[in-house]
């Protein structure tokens, strides 16, 4: 994956954030020794039905609108993708997923991911217009970076219109715009300002966080976060272990620390501020919730928020 950081973020690094600078520079000298796999959830070799889709839970969908984005996170899970023209959709096979889509009655569930949706607004504004078309589908979701990594292209004319169609859209469908958001630095008062732009479309806005070594694996800053995302009426969703894709090992934090730190922050978190800790589980299926330290297997014995043990 090639290094692209937009304007916006190297403002922030050059105002010395280091959060952003270790999300999206090129670590000099750095070497990936891990064994990690190319496509750890298997997406593209066991749950892919046509290009562009990923079915891999009965009544929702993936839908691949690209691998473009406006920045390289250099965690990224699909890192060998990201820049290339390879998930490009031609007419036709747009066509196919609408198809797959529209014969599967089952699905009631579409997220457009990428790459980001919303760096390619054109596209993703033609696919929205053509799930909304399909009456099996209840839900669509966008899942997006777009604010964080260029905040400043929400003036631009084709943004508006996107979000002109999801605001029609979400007349008739729920619509859900997940931001995906790992550290307070990122939410810089142009960003923010986008994300109201994105408020005003109705759609229901939502967020996603990977464990970062280095970046956001600590109580304080991920208290922070959360705290801001829920005052900027954010809902966290999903707070992720970084996914074990060949290329991004110097991310991934320890499965204890993660443990200790969501138990920690869920004493001191309204539950409306705190998000679900998940495993994409690697050549499996599910995102399955990491358990905290409040309970030891089926014992009635509990710990409370003060650390009494308590039996319930
Ligand atoms: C994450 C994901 C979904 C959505 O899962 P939810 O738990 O409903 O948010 C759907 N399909 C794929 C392939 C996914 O990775
Ligand atoms: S915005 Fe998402 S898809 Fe794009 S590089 Fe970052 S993590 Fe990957």
């Amino acid at each position: 994956m090639k290094e692209r950081i937009t304007p916006h973020l190297q403002r922030l690094i050059a105002r010395g954030s280091t959060a952003i600078r270790e999300q999206f520079k090129k670590k000099r000298g750095y070497v990936d020794r891990s064994d990690f796999d190319d496509d750890p959830l298997g997406e593209e070799t066991r749950y892919s039905p046509v290009k562009g889709l990923v079915h891999k839970f009965g009544n929702r969908v993936l839908f691949k609108v690209s691998y473009r984005c406006a920045a390289h996170c250099r965690f990224c899970t699909r890192f060998r993708q990201i820049g290339t023209s390879d998930g490009d959709l031609s007419t036709e096979e747009m066509h196919k997923c609408m198809a797959y889509i529209a014969e599967h009655g089952e699905i009631d569930d579409v997220i457009l991911s990428g790459g980001d949706p919303l760096y390619t607004p054109r596209d993703t504004k033609v696919i929205l217009e053509e799930l909304a078309k399909i009456p099996h589908v209840k839900v669509i979701r966008i899942g997006t970076r777009f604010p964080v990594h260029s905040p400043d292209s929400f003036k631009s004319k084709l943004v508006k219109d996107l979000l002109h169609a999801v605001r029609i859209v979400a007349k008739k469908k729920v619509m859900f715009v997940s931001i995906h958001v790992n550290h307070p630095d990122e939410l810089a008062p142009n960003v923010i300002r986008a994300i109201r732009l994105i408020e005003k479309t109705r759609a229901i806005l939502v967020c996603q966080t990977v464990f970062l070594k280095g970046v956001n694996n600590g109580v304080a800053v991920l208290e922070d976060l959360f705290k801001k995302l829920y005052h900027l009426r954010i809902r966290p969703y999903y707070i992720y272990h970084c996914d074990k894709a060949k290329g991004i090992s110097r991310y991934v934090c320890s499965l204890k620390q993660e443990r200790r730190i969501m138990t920690e922050l869920r004493k001191r978190l309204s539950g409306l501020a705190y998000p679900m800790h998940v495993v994409d589980i690697p050549q499996g299926r599910g995102k399955v919730p990491v358990p905290l330290d409040f309970w030891n297997g089926n014992s009635r014995k509990v710990v409370d928020f003060d650390g009494t043990v308590v039996k319930i």
